[in-house]
């Protein structure tokens, strides 16, 4: 199986704060890499779908909320090279269908619903079994897309933007998982800090996360790693008027387009920590702009 992916643009942001603070900012234009397989959650997905392909599955099947950019992906994903798609949505069935799912039926995803209780427990070997009685055999993509095969397609991310930007200092990069932070930090270099910013509160828990799924690369000189924790704006998809401004901002000032649930909020905090003098003079920062503007659409 061959998935095409060209290298995304990478955009330097001019404005009067970036120089009074002698640093220079680069959006990676990672959301324009796939009209609906956006960002993060292509690079994630492409070597769980070459294994699935490998392994000889014709049938993925994932779990998500209701208005989840992975859901969306792996419905246009599954569309796109030929596989079945089954999403477990945590909760009970609204109709009629939110734009996200109204998306991902249309490409041919079976959409099923879970009761929290039971979705808290859904990887467990058990629950999974039952699924399986329902649904027959199938590839599990996890919750997010985050496993140790998501892992080699954010390395490749990680190297484009070394190619692009040979001596960057910073990446920075909005967390879920921690799974897309974890493949920056894997195929970054050594002298190249990574900052994530975690879109839920308490994000700090991240950390174990990240270096669980880094076990496999701890061979490597890794970098430095830092989580911001502070520009949650209160917690996960919360939102304060400060941060929709800023959207508009952005959107104006710059013509990119941004997502309220994690993007953001990143760039919020980069903006934020070069404005309190954070980095130090003659950085090179890079924000990665991890797509997932479908929530920004309110339906056809
Ligand atoms: C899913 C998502 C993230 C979080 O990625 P993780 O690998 O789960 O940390 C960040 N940005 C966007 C736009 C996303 O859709």
């Amino acid at each position: 199986m061959i998935i095409n992916q060209e290298v995304t643009p990478i955009q330097e942001l001019s404005n009067p704060i970036f120089e009074q603070n002698g640093v220079r900012l680069f959006i990676k234009r990672d959301d324009l890499n796939h009209p609906a397989i956006s960002g993060n959650k292509l690079r994630k997905l492409k070597y769980n779908l070459i294994k699935a392909k490998e392994q000889g599955h014709t049938k993925l099947l994932t779990f998500g909320g209701a208005y989840s950019n992975h859901i969306y992906a792996v419905a246009a994903a599954g569309a796109e090279f030929g596989f079945e798609t089954i999403a477990i949505i945590r909760g009970e069935e609204h109709l009629p269908l939110n734009p996200t799912l109204s998306f991902a039926s249309s490409k041919g995803m079976k959409i099923d619903y879970m009761d929290r209780t039971t979705f808290r427990q859904k990887d467990n070997e058990d629950v999974l079994e039952k699924i399986k009685e329902k649904w027959g055999d199938f590839y599990h993509v996890p919750m997010g897309g985050s496993n140790d095969l998501a892992i080699p397609g954010v390395i490749e991310l990680a190297t484009e933007i070394k190619n692009q930007i040979p001596d960057l200092n910073y990446i920075c990069t909005a967390c879920g998982t921690g799974g897309t932070m974890a493949g920056i930090i894997a195929g970054s270099d050594k002298d190249t800090k990574i900052l994530g910013f975690p879109a839920l509160k308490g994000g700090e828990f991240l950390a174990k996360d990240i270096d669980q799924y880094l076990h496999l690369h701890q061979n490597n000189e890794l970098p430095d790693w830092e989580l911001i924790c502070d520009y949650h704006f209160g917690g996960y998809a919360k939102k304060k008027p400060e941060l929709l401004e800023f959207i508009e901002k952005i959107q104006s000032e710059y013509q990119i387009e941004l997502e309220f649930i994690y993007t953001a909020k990143m760039l919020y905090g980069v903006f934020d920590l070069i404005k309190k003098g954070y980095f130090p003079k003659g950085s090179k920062i890079v924000a990665v702009h991890t797509g997932g503007l479908q929530i920004n659409k309110k339906g056809e």
